[in-house]
């Protein structure tokens, strides 16, 4: 077989794995055997960058950054759905369209999904744009980040028209949101608020990459374009998911109101067990030349409706509220309610947010409260109920001091929540950034667990994590529940900590906005603490991906004395405060602050190789020339287009040797 037929093959057989897994749920060979074929087409791909093909499954992974989305026309307006909130609603509808259209009226009734509009247009099989909705008439172009979404198609399947829109919802579903605010927590981060609004976010990111690290999902649910080879609205979702859309299968046809409600009726039970969120059904006539007699109004179909779930709420009383201070010192206040049943739950707590919430709301204790579920984890509180306020209730005062430790609190200009400043003697900071340091994805200590962290500190035998490092069986022994074994196990889990890796350590310190990923990328640049610690804001600046929040938190949190203090004990207890030998015997800083384009095919080197060589020895890999280029390593078969654009800027152009050379 010919490289070409391979690589071809290759594509084919992945783009297949990845419809079966991400489209159909239905994965036909392991997750292991998926990477090593991919890994093998990417070795292929970066040999023969002659066979590229912008849609290979390769590039699933991102990269490409948009600095600035383009705002595009939409061949097909995108229309919002009028609202009903009843029968009668529904019986209106259906009179108005009987007055309009002849003969019977049948209707497919589809689940809402909540998230950020998207349409996709295909042209002769592949993506060429995804838009976002924007004011209906133009959206942005964020095709690249949508890209990323495995359930979308890059390449149809079977039979598929020539060019056309296929509108749809991008969403994110409740378990990855739930992964991804673990993460942010642990970084120190405010977690996401719901699904949907990070799903939207999502696709404003400037770095394809990030998106791709996202769970997000793709439901497609109409089709515009001409000849499109079907008359009604529920063979075109099917016509939809034979050319590999992902299209739920919950919708259905009706003749009548009754049946649409039967359908509402069960899908409001029934949606909570579904992965992602829904806020309703749509309903539409099914008969697409019924569809066109009818038309639109100025804001929506006239085909076309959307009944919404009523949103579960009920009202309580609030008894108290209440502030916690997180490891961050970041101060979040808690209506603690009157027990009260909710979505098949007891509700006791909701989150207030922050003091502009409050204000906003006018909550006060002893009012009655609408609590409402939604797709957020904790219940939130929608409004009072004023008929019911008792005659002496008072407006709530924010607290202006810490609940815990009785400093004053801060709030600085553009964030909405109050902070306790006292990092060192607020317990529940204290508590918090030790506990977040023997974490699983941190140090992982075992034998420890949280709460035997609080214990430990609120006897007085820690102060800090590095205070555990000199711990003794002697000193745990006395503590509630620990027996000799458990004592044991705790002391040689804190000593085998010593051999966690630095990224790891970066990241257990806890130093705000400084994640897993980011303490990676600092361990790899810098690979000392030493030089971390002394790095100023512009020379942090210019590490990729870290931004001025995160540079300023890491230069903030060095200048502490405190902080030199604890680290530098670390160091003597022997954690890994630098790169191993091994990761640093393979690293020089030869091409320190040089950007490098790699570009052909090479001889005694992989693409991929070479782009490590260049990372490895300092220097920064660059995907197209600018006058910021240093050197443009050419290889056979480089695109003319790259020779002349390197010339013009003066850009010396070197041979893989001389590469070789250069870092020997
Ligand atoms: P609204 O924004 O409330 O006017 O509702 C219109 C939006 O509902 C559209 O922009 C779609 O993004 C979204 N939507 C979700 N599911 C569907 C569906 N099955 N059919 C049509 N629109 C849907
Ligand atoms: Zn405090």
């Amino acid at each position: 077989m010919s490289i070409e037929s391979q690589i071809k093959a290759l594509r084919e057989e992945l783009r297949e794995h990845n419809y079966n897994y991400y489209v159909l749920d239905n994965p036909t060979i392991a997750d292991f055997e998926f990477d090593m074929k991919l890994k093998q087409l990417q070795e292929l791909e970066d040999q023969y960058p002659e066979y590229y093909d912008p849609n290979s499954p390769t590039l699933r992974v991102g990269g490409e950054v948009t600095k600035n989305f383009e705002t595009v026309t939409h061949d097909y307006r995108m229309y919002s759905l009028d609202n009903s909130y009843s029968k009668e609603d529904l019986l209106d509808w259906e009179k108005r369209i009987e007055k309009i259209v002849d003969g019977k009226v049948e209707f497919v009734c589809e689940l809402k999904y909540d998230g950020a509009s998207i349409s996709l247009t295909y042209e002769n099989g592949t993506l060429l744009r995804a838009v976002t909705r924007g004011d209906g008439t133009q959206g942005d172009d964020v095709t690249t980040n949508v890209k990323t979404i495995k359930s979308v198609p890059l390449q149809l399947k079977g039979n598929y028209p020539e060019r056309f829109d296929i509108r749809g919802e991008i969403v994110l579903p409740y378990d990855g949101f739930h992964k991804m605010n673990e993460e942010r927590l642990a970084a120190g981060e405010e977690p996401y608020r719901n699904p949907r609004n990070t799903a939207s976010g999502s696709l404003k990111l400037q770095d394809s990459a990030e998106v791709a690290k996202r769970p997000l999902e793709c439901l497609l649910y109409s089709m515009k374009g001409r000849d499109l080879g079907f008359e009604t609205q529920f063979e075109g979702l099917d016509k939809a998911r034979q050319m590999g859309f992902k299209v739920p299968e919950a919708s259905k046809l009706a003749t009548s109101v009754d049946e649409v409600l039967e359908f509402v009726e069960y899908w409001d039970v029934h949606r909570h067990d579904l992965p992602y969120e829904t806020d309703g059904v749509v309903i539409k006539v099914n008969n697409l030349q019924q569809q066109e007699e009818l038309g639109y109004t100025a804001k929506a179909p006239r085909w076309a409706m959307a009944y919404k779930f009523k949103a579960e709420q009920v009202s309580t009383r609030l008894n108290e509220i209440t502030y916690q201070v997180g490891r961050t010192g970041a101060i979040t206040p808690v209506a603690n309610l009157e027990p009260v049943e909710l979505a098949g739950t007891t509700v006791k707590r909701a989150s207030l947010h922050n003091a502009d919430q409050i204000k906003k709301l006018d909550v006060r204790v002893g009012d009655e409260v609408y609590v409402e579920k939604g797709g957020e984890i904790i219940p939130k509180i929608i409004a009072v109920d004023f008929s019911k306020r008792p005659a002496d209730s008072k407006p709530t005062e924010y607290i202006t001091h810490c609940p815990e430790c009785q400093t004053e609190l801060i709030r600085q200009e553009g964030d909405a929540k109050h902070y306790c400043p006292n990092e060192n003697g607020c317990k529940p900071q204290i508590i918090g950034r030790i506990q977040h340091f023997i974490s699983r994805k941190a140090m992982d200590i075992e034998g420890l667990g949280g709460e035997t962290v609080a214990l430990l500190v609120n006897e007085g035998l820690i102060q800090n994590y590095s205070d555990l490092y000199v711990l003794t069986k002697e000193d745990v022994l006395p503590l509630e529940r620990m027996a000799e074994k458990s004592a044991e196990n705790l002391i040689n889990g804190i000593e085998a900590s010593k051999q966690i890796p630095f990224e790891r350590v970066l990241f257990a310190l806890g130093i705000r906005y400084v994640g897993e990923t980011v303490a990676k990328k600092l361990a790899k640049h810098y690979k000392s603490i030493e030089a971390l610690s002394q790095a100023p804001i512009d020379d942090l600046v210019s590490v990729d991906e870290i931004g001025d929040s995160i540079a300023e938190s890491v230069v903030q949190f060095f200048q502490s004395e405190e902080h030199r203090g604890i680290v530098s004990r670390l160091k003597d207890y022997g954690l890994q405060l630098k790169l191993s030998e091994e990761t640093l015997a393979n690293q020089t800083d030869k091409l320190k602050g040089l950007s490098i384009v790699v570009s052909g095919v090479f001889e005694s080197v992989s693409r991929t190789e070479l782009k490590k060589l260049i990372e490895d020895n300092g220097g920064k890999v660059s995907s197209s020339i600018s006058s910021k280029t240093n050197y443009l390593v050419a290889g056979d078969k480089m695109g003319p287009s790259k020779r002349t654009k390197a010339e013009s800027l003066n850009i010396p152009i070197i041979t893989e040797n001389d590469f070789l050379e250069l870092i020997k």
